[in-house]
């Protein structure tokens, strides 16, 4: 079965092509809509529906970021262009580290939606979070974003330092692919 998936992340991208062992998954290419929603399942819902609207048949967007505690949740909705609209993760996680330096409380999550649209719809959405805390200095090349700074407890180590495999079995989004792959084997003909 193919599911047509909107992103413009190739970080993203692999990671929801690994995750699929019996899906083929094939990437839009479309410029990304604005995302001006306030949540990540308004953003999901708004993305999936605009790359819903550029092809037939199933297809998915998600809308992901960081919630750091000490932060209020920030960067939240805004991880991706944290450090202004043309951020890279470069600048993100500098500026990240910036403003958690001095701070004792570190927790954090990363957190995934994904909104599934059919026919122009959406069919229902699917959300992922996983716990940790954000170290004060990059480790690990794997992985995209704040990987490097996300310490997850139970693997030892961040999410930069874990394979890809390894990130996905315990991942915001590899919880939120789980659920919708179990919900399209279910209910898709
Ligand atoms: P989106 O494309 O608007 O969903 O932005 C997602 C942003 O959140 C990314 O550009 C990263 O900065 C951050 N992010 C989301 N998921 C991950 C992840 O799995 N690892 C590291 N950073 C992530």
């Amino acid at each position: 079965m193919i599911l047509y998936c909107g992103t413009s992340n190739p970080g993203k991208l692999r990671e929801f092509q690994m995750a699929a062992p019996d899906f083929e998954i094939q990437a839009i290419q479309a410029e990304p809509p604005d995302e001006h929603g306030s949540t990540f399942e308004e953003n999901a819902r708004i993305k999936a529906l605009y790359y819903g609207s550029k092809t037939q048949g199933w297809v998915f967007a998600d809308d992901s970021g960081l919630e750091v505690d000490a932060l209020g949740g920030a960067p939240g909705v805004h991880s991706a262009r944290y450090a202004g609209p043309e951020a890279t993760d470069r600048d993100n996680n500098d500026l990240l580290l910036a403003r958690l330096r001095g701070v004792e409380n570190r927790t954090a999550r990363f957190v995934c939606v994904i909104a599934l649209v059919h026919d122009g719809e959406v069919v229902k959405t699917f959300r992922g979070s996983v716990e940790g805390r954000i170290i004060d200095a990059e480790r690990g090349p794997n992985g995209f974003g704040y990987d490097p700074m996300f310490f997850y407890s139970p693997f030892g180590c961040t999410f930069g330092e874990a394979s890809d495999e390894q990130k996905m079995q315990v991942s915001h989004r590899g919880q939120a692919l789980a659920a919708m792959f179990e919900f399209l084997r279910a209910n898709a003909d």
